[in-house]
């Protein structure tokens, strides 16, 4: 018998029909001996309905009412699927975060598990039901309703299988595994069956929605056995796996990740003295903004460009700090640009490759792709471009990487 936490997003539960599916799936687990926590997601296009709604009233939302109103979208699901379990003859029973003893810190909106009290879960998984969670949502000490950042259900998931130990975590989704990139946008890159933690965590941190970057983070520091599968079809997945092998030495890129939601801004003309860096990004942090590249120009008259790259949905929020902070440093002029990307390439096997770098740059050459910003680490490499090439550049270099051709690795 194992303790098992599925959780189902948003597509996969987006019907009616595909709730009862869902509930089929799980019974079936139950059927075959194992102790379930489903953990579920909003139906498909409903936290996209309900932040739409929000913008309609208010250019920024009060992040507390903010966190009350998206986490309704979970709250349906879970207990759609305890009624749909109960058809089945199977006792089920729905948790919302605070229910399920999910505490967080108070950053509204992208709150941080800090504790789960998983003696409620405990007990009613002792007593036969089926706990069914409501992913994406949390709650702060002072009660308050808080949630975990788009795409959090994964979270929720990972971080209850840490807690309750559970023998394996289960995402199911609507791709039936991690692909060397996003199938939709390179229709024969190939499914891995295993992927390394390393490589997982820098996909999910480069754009790969296929997991949420503090899932994989979660799942890395409690070693929480993770897999990614289909919820419409049977299969093995793909596994996150913990170990180096062998693998590593041949595998020089594993995927391309990219990401859609980034936006640029750069401070014209500032003066090049010590510690401006820190005058202009102290207060983009200070806003609990997230800055992503940075690189600022050499100066040529005692005056530098300085640009940097954050999510797009805090775009205008983070132009507004920095504006007010270029006046008053007296730079010439703030640009800004929403119509870029990022695109990185990712492998464990780069540590040990020189020239992973000069083919990337050569291959978007090629397609005349310009590349505005680059960012290095020991295993990707990232470029920032315009968006309008993204699909352009992310398949180009997926050929040039030979991605698709590639066996699947024998480990
Ligand atoms: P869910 O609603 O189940 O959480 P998501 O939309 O968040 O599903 O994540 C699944 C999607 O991730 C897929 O439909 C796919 O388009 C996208 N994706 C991006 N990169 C990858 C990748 N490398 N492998 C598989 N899917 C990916
Ligand atoms: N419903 C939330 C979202 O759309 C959380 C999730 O699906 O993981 O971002
Ligand atoms: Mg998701």
């Amino acid at each position: 018998m194992a303790l098992l936490v599925q959780k189902f997003g948003g597509t996969s539960v987006g019907t009616v029909e595909r709730i009862k599916a869902v509930a089929e799936r799980v019974k079936k687990s139950v059927d075959g001996g194992h102790k379930i926590v489903v953990v579920v997601s909003a139906m498909s296009g409903e936290t996209n309905r309900l932040v739409a709604l929000a913008n309609d009233i208010s250019d920024e939302p009060l992040a507390r009412e903010m966190d009350v109103l998206l986490s309704t979208g979970e709250q349906v699901t879970i207990a759609l699927l305890c009624m749909a379990l109960s058809e089945l003859g199977q006792t089920a029973r729905s948790y919302t975060g605070r229910q399920a003893g999910i505490r967080t810190d108070d950053a509204h909106t992208k709150a941080r598990i800090t504790d789960i009290d998983t003696s409620s879960v405990l007990a009613d998984l002792d007593k036969g039901h089926v706990v069914v969670l409501a992913g994406f949502q949390g709650f702060t000490d002072a009660g308050d309703i808080t949630t975990l950042g788009r795409g959090g259900s994964d979270t929720s998931a990972v971080a209850m299988a840490a807690a309750l130990k559970a023998d394996e975590c289960q995402i199911y989704t609507d791709v039936d595994g991690v692909y060397t990139t996003d199938p939709r946008v390179v229709p024969n890159a190939r499914k891995m069956t295993q992927i390394t933690f390393e490589e997982m965590l820098e996909m999910a941190s480069l754009g790969s929605k296929v997991l949420q970057i503090r899932a994989v983070e979660f799942a890395g520091k409690y070693n929480v056995a993770l897999r990614v599968l289909s919820s419409f079809e049977d299969g093995d997945g793909t596994l996150i796996t913990y170990e180096e092998d062998d693998r590593l030495e041949q595998v020089l890129i594993s995927g391309i990740a990219f990401n859609r939601d980034e936006a640029q801004i750069t401070v014209v003309g500032v003066p090049d003295t010590p510690g401006i860096a820190f005058q202009i990004l102290g207060p983009v942090a200070d806003g609990n903004v997230e800055v992503d590249m940075i690189v600022q120009n050499v100066s040529g008259d005692n005056r530098t460009d300085f640009t940097f790259t954050v999510n797009r949905a805090e775009y205008d929020k983070t132009m507004k700090i920095v504006q007010q902070r270029a006046n008053e440093l007296g730079a010439e002029e703030v640009s800004g640009n929403t119509s870029i990307v990022k695109l990185s390439v990712v492998g464990v096997g780069m540590r040990s490759h020189a020239g992973i770098a000069s083919k990337m740059f050569e291959t978007l050459a090629h397609e005349g792709i310009n590349i505005i910003m680059i960012s290095t680490s020991e295993i990707k490499i990232s470029v920032v471009i315009d968006e309008k090439y993204l699909e352009l550049g992310v398949r180009a270099l997926h050929d040039a990487f030979e991605l698709a051709g590639q066996p699947q690795a024998q480990i």
